[in-house]
């Protein structure tokens, strides 16, 4: 079915049905353009490409199925949100439209230009009634991350229910004990929207299917880089596969997951690579890449090198690490123990941030990477000002890196690709002068 099947429910949701139209033809043209002519593909990315076929269509039917029956729907900009509550709850969590330069101008009405383009992608799609995610909504979860979400929270308020949980900047003792009481806040919010409280078992239900996704990203994650000799799927199909899992329903997408996860070990089983032998391997760090964001992962694989991971929050800093549920036999430890779990996520809001640095350079040693991108999004200033620490430390290791930072439009292509050329060639000519030397 296509989105046309659903247009009473769209509207009656209040999407802008005609606008919402026009911008999925566009969006499913640049997939097909983007993604359907890559060679050698596996055939389990066939489920993503119904599913990007159906993104705007049945997974949305079926939220407003969920909300029909009292359960929640919660829509994210962030990996901070207790999702294992809302699942548990018997409900859908999902990350909100936010990579899409098309809304920028009318978000520009209301907050400042210069400003991150993801705020104001997803601000404006709320503007527009462009992303029936939004509009599915019983409410928005904000944090206090960064200075322009939190400002920005107070005005989409005004459109959309947000619920703001406060994120602390520092992890001292007082620090984590806040946090575990936002949490508590949190799952009492959700027992406010659905009207009864939630039991310990429930909760723990959901975090053992969330549980279950991670592994499986973990899985993805480790077939796209721990073999050096072969890289059976490209990395914009592994950012497409992370992007959607903060979309589908959690069950159905580790199913499929872990279905492709067999066949690609298959493919590293019999040496089968979407790349040439000796293409360049590449690792990303920094700011998420909220679909349709697949800019960078476009030009750098076009230009001849392959992505093997993202160290970003749509990648590695979301799945890396999983909620113990041992010995858990009471909601304390329980709310406890989702405060620990969240309390790794080493996004830069946090000072210090030391411990990203440290799993970055061993990221980097586990997946013989020859170099890495450090990609930041346009005014986020958190991830631009640690990118001085970040580079400080792999230039200490002899680690090449290449700093991009850019926005949502297309006018930098051309200059992102010259330098990714650029970066490519200087990778190349170290890997043969250290194969020459006998050296890796
Ligand atoms: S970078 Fe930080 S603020 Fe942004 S999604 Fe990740 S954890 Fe949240
Ligand atoms: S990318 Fe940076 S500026 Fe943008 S929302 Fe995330 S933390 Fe804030």
């Amino acid at each position: 079915m296509g989105i046309e099947e659903y247009k009473d429910l769209l509207s009656s949701i209040g999407v802008d049905v005609e606008k919402h139209a026009k911008m999925m033809s566009a969006g499913l043209e640049s997939y097909k353009k983007q993604f359907l002519s890559q060679p050698n593909r596996p055939k389990g990315m066939e489920y993503f490409d119904w599913f990007m076929s159906e993104i705007q269509g049945e997974r949305i039917a079926e939220i407003n199925r969920l909300r029909s029956q009292k359960k929640p729907a919660v829509g994210t900009f962030c990996i901070f949100v207790p999702e294992e509550i809302i699942v548990g709850a018997g409900g859908a969590c999902y990350g909100l439209c936010g990579g899409s330069p098309a809304t920028i101008p009318d978000a520009e009405s209301e907050l400042p230009r210069n400003i991150c383009p993801l705020i104001k992608s997803a601000h404006g799609f709320k503007l527009q009634r462009t992303c029936a995610y939004t509009q599915s909504s019983d409410f928005i979860y904000g944090e206090t991350t960064c200075e322009a979400k939190k400002k920005t929270w107070e005005i989409l308020n005004k459109h959309h229910p947000v619920h703001v949980m406060n994120i602390p900047h520092m992890k001292r003792e007082k620090d984590l004990k806040m946090w575990s009481e936002e949490i508590r806040e949190f799952k009492e919010h959700i027992e406010e929207v659905i009207g009864k409280k939630l039991t310990l078992e429930e909760m723990k239900n959901g975090t053992k299917i969330i549980n279950e996704k991670r592994d499986a990203l973990q899985r993805l994650d480790a077939l796209r880089g721990m073999n050096p000799d072969v890289i059976p799927i490209s990395g914009k199909d592994g950012l497409f596969i992370t992007q959607m899992g903060f979309l589908d329903d959690p069950v159905r997408y580790t199913q499929k997951v872990n279905q492709l996860c067999d066949e690609l070990d298959e493919r590293v089983k019999n040496k089968i690579s979407v790349f040439e032998k000796d293409t360049p391997r590449l690792m990303v760090l920094g700011t998420p890449f909220a679909p349709p964001n697949w800019k960078l992962h476009t030009a750098v694989e076009s230009t001849g090198g392959a992505i093997i991971n993202e160290e970003s929050c749509i990648g590695h800093r979301y799945y890396k690490d999983n909620v113990d549920l041992e010995n858990v036999e009471d909601e304390e430890t329980f709310i406890e123990r989702l405060m620990q779990r969240y309390s790794k996520v080493d996004c830069a809001c946090f000072t210090p941030n030391t411990p990203r640095i440290d799993k970055i350079l061993k990221m980097y040693k586990d997946r013989q990477v020859d170099g890495v991108i450090y990609y930041t999004l346009s005014f986020c200033h958190t991830y631009n000002v640690e990118a001085h620490l970040v580079t400080q430390a792999l230039e200490k290791e002899g680690i090449p890196c290449l700093v991009i930072e850019s926005d949502y439009s297309a006018e930098d292509i051309g200059q992102i690709k010259t330098r990714v050329e650029a970066f490519l060639e200087s990778l190349a000519f170290k890997k043969k002068a250290k194969k020459f030397k006998g050296i890796r």
